[in-house]
């Protein structure tokens, strides 16, 4: 059975501090994950607010711990509060994981302003947001970003055709079942996308009664499936601050029962393009998480 964590870093605090708890866990068990760290400024204040003031953010707030997970200062991050930085703010720690073996790939650069505008942006905006996070990218770690993970799991055709020029090994911005190509205005990318395969927790918590670590690991164990490639994301503000327990239970269960963990870089190093399927990026909703997400369409061939 093959995992990959691919653990997402939206904020400064996530960097700050559930990073370096997610990497201790993980180098004392010698397991390797993918690290999608945001480039530019931690504006979650502005999307935490946006959740305030819809319906039902209470339950929210209370069933995904915001407050204790990321604090004040980040729920207040680019509201009254300046806007703090993520990957710039912590430079050596970036390349810190990266020297240690772990992968180190491009989660855009402003995540807000990506997740909220994708479609306004428009294509010089989205150029914009590419290109500023690949050039701290660049100066942090002296070597080109080869994969690029979509903040919010949200894409569109200008974004795909934009990211098509830049060369990746490949892309990880939808949520779906095993790697595949896509077509953009009836031209076949030849940047393989590997998806999201299991949910994540912030949604799974919303649906599922898991009291306590050990039913959270369990429940994700379950999830594993030894006939295909699983890509499990995290978050460092989720399990990294606030469920560092269930994640270390989970690692040490999947050890236990035999799994190999594996870098997204790896396994996109050993796809072959040719033969992979080719499936439409689409638009859903998902259980326990607001508003859209990219998800990977119905296969038409390969
Ligand atoms: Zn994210």
């Amino acid at each position: 059975m093959q995992i990959a964590l691919k653990i997402d870093v939206d904020t400064h605090e996530g960097l700050k501090t559930g990073v370096p708890a997610l990497a201790r866990i993980l180098r004392s068990e010698a397991v390797t994950a993918s690290f999608f760290i945001a480039m530019g400024p931690d504006n979650s204040g502005k999307a935490i607010r946006r959740i305030i003031t819809n319906r039902g953010f209470l339950s929210k707030m209370l069933r995904t711990r915001a407050v204790s997970m990321y604090g004040w200062r980040t729920i207040m991050s680019g509201t009254l509060l300046k806007p703090r930085p993520v990957a710039m703010a912590f430079p050596d720690l970036v390349r810190e994981l990266s020297a240690d073996g772990f992968e180190v790939g491009v989660h855009g650069y402003d995540h807000v302003r990506w997740q909220d505008q994708i479609d306004d942006l428009g294509e010089d905006g989205l150029e914009q947001e590419i290109e500023d996070a690949f050039q701290v990218y660049r100066a942090i770690l002296a070597t080109e970003p080869r994969g690029w993970a979509a903040p919010g799991w949200r894409t569109n055709a200008v974004a795909l055709r934009l990211l098509e020029e830049r060369n990746l090994l490949y892309r990880s911005d939808t949520r779906g079942s095993a790697p595949y190509r896509t077509q953009v205005y009836g031209k076949l990318l030849s940047t393989p996308e590997i998806p999201t395969t299991l949910p994540t927790l912030d949604e799974v918590l919303g649906r599922e009664h898991l009291p306590d670590a050990a039913s959270i690991a369990a429940f994700y164990k379950n999830q594993m499936r030894a006939d295909r490639l699983n890509v499990h994301t995290l978050h460092a503000e989720t399990e990294g601050i606030g469920y560092l327990e269930s994640f270390a239970l989970l690692v040490r269960g999947l050890k236990q029962a035999g799994a190999e963990f594996v870098r997204m870089d790896a396994i996109a190093a050993q796809l072959d393009r040719e033969s992979l399927q080719i499936c439409p990026v689409e638009r859903g909703i998902l259980a326990g998480r607001s508003g859209w997400v990219a998800t990977q369409g119905t296969s038409n061939g390969a």
